[in-house]
């Protein structure tokens, strides 16, 4: 399903038996004529974002791994393979800005601790499977949670086709204070367990963190700003973790090598530090002063609600009153993003996936519009603001020419029914077929 390699090629290479011969046979796959027959996707609808329309019906020509035409007739090839799918919408994949692959569902600690990195990559490259069927063809992932730079093999893998996922941008380990949001505190001091994070005290430790990341694949940098919630009647608090000259320290780190810093981030003075330091995204971002808002709005610092997954947590903690709790937190959240909405801060699609099951993480733009977006708002969020915050704006988040062929089809008209993107019916990433 992956490789483009003709069958007669994959039979001589079987039948290789000494090391120089299977080298050899690698070699004549890799240079072995691969120029497939362009194929054309027929549905009765197609959504072109940029526009905010429904074309009717939908016609994209794809050659290889790229869109050649798209509209309502394109051109049909005589040697075209054409896939006809009915009555569905073809719209560009979709783009979660806020993963972990890394994680499943259960304690984010213990998982640090009690599975060594291997099972992690196995665990990761089993997620990004789900999540690409799901109709995410792009992805970030915010951190492996003490699994390293291993991030950067599993994108490694996906990009050479050895196993499937979608394309990927890896920030390894995310950094962190001593003591901080994910350093496994309140545990037994004598077990000296691994932290979910690298540790980092000062701008020359987050630096040098850095530059060993960047060493290691990283594509951008994740930084826990924030550390844990409280709200109490009515009143919410947030311990703030690197002052504003510390962030910028790495905002600057980061474009010396044309990367960006992504932050965990709720309430003042942490979002606010963030937003002055210029970060590219601010995740989880709720209670944000007027002038955060404002910043993000001016400097095209996203914010990334992340509501998925506070809903499964208010849907699946032990007690009645953890529940209570987390729900109100839900409606802090809703009224806050409602308050962002109404100050211009652009926003794009992250569903924290990872502590809830992959390839359910659709439900993210559910509750964007549940709680006061419009449908096209919502999908243009995901898919322009996505291709934007993940860098990939002028390749991947439309169906137009020259861009690559990340395609699904939804039954329905999402900008009518945004519930239709959680029953996606066909996946395409880079012009090969997965669903
Ligand atoms: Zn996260």
């Amino acid at each position: 399903m992956l490789n483009a390699i003709p069958m007669t090629h994959v039979r001589i290479c079987l039948a290789a038996v000494s090391a120089f011969a299977l080298a050899a046979c690698h070699v004549s796959a890799q240079q072995a004529p691969t120029s497939p027959a362009p194929i054309v996707l027929h549905a009765a609808r197609l959504l072109d974002i940029a526009s905010g329309r429904i074309v009717t019906p939908g016609e994209v020509l794809i050659q290889g791994d790229t869109i050649r035409e798209a509209g309502s007739a394109v051109s049909h090839p005589a040697n075209a393979t054409v896939r006809d799918l009915g009555d569905t919408t073809l719209m560009p994949g979709m783009i979660d800005a806020h993963v972990h692959l890394f994680l499943h569902v259960g304690n984010e600690a213990n998982q640090t601790v009690d599975e060594s990195v291997p099972q992690r990559v196995l665990i990761a490259a089993d997620a990004a499977k789900h999540d690409l069927l799901a109709g995410f063809t792009a992805e970030r992932d915010m951190g492996t949670e003490g699994a390293g730079c291993a991030d950067a093999a599993v994108r490694d893998a996906i990009n050479s086709g050895l196993i499937p996922g979608p394309r990927m941008r890896m920030s390894c380990n995310a950094i962190d204070i001593n003591g901080g949001h994910e350093d496994n505190s309140g545990r037994n001091p004598e077990q000296h367990l691994l932290s979910n994070a690298d540790r980092a005290n000062s701008a020359s430790e987050v630096i040098a963190v850095m530059r060993e990341q960047h060493k290691q694949g990283a594509d951008f940098t994740k930084i826990y700003e924030t550390g844990r919630d409280h709200l109490e009647n009515g009143v919410f608090t947030t311990p703030y973790q690197y002052t504003e000259a510390e962030l910028a320290a790495a905002v600057a780190e980061a474009h010396r090598t044309g990367s960006v810093v992504a932050v965990h981030a709720t309430g003042e003075p942490g979002t606010g530090y963030a937003a002055q330091a210029g970060v590219a995204s601010i995740d989880h971002a709720y209670n944000l002063s007027p002038e955060t808002m404002r910043l993000m709005r001016d400097r095209s610092i996203f914010a990334v609600p992340t509501f998925a997954i506070g809903e499964y947590f208010a849907d699946h903690v032990a007690s009645p009153h953890q529940a209570e709790i987390r729900h109100a937190e839900e409606a802090f959240h809703a009224a806050q993003f409602k308050k962002q909405l109404a100050a211009g801060v652009p926003f794009a699609v992250g569903s924290d996936v990872g502590p809830f099951p992959h390839g359910t993480q659709a439900r993210e733009l559910v509750l964007m519009v549940q709680n006061g977006m419009t449908p096209l708002q919502t999908l243009q969020a995901d898919l322009l603001n996505g291709a934007k915050l993940l860098g990939w704006a002028d390749s991947i988040g439309q169906i137009k020419p020259g861009y690559k062929a990340d395609i699904i089809a939804v039954p329905g008209n999402p900008l009518q029914d945004i519930h239709v993107v959680t029953d996606v019916r066909f996946v395409m990433k880079n012009g090969e077929i997965f669903r």
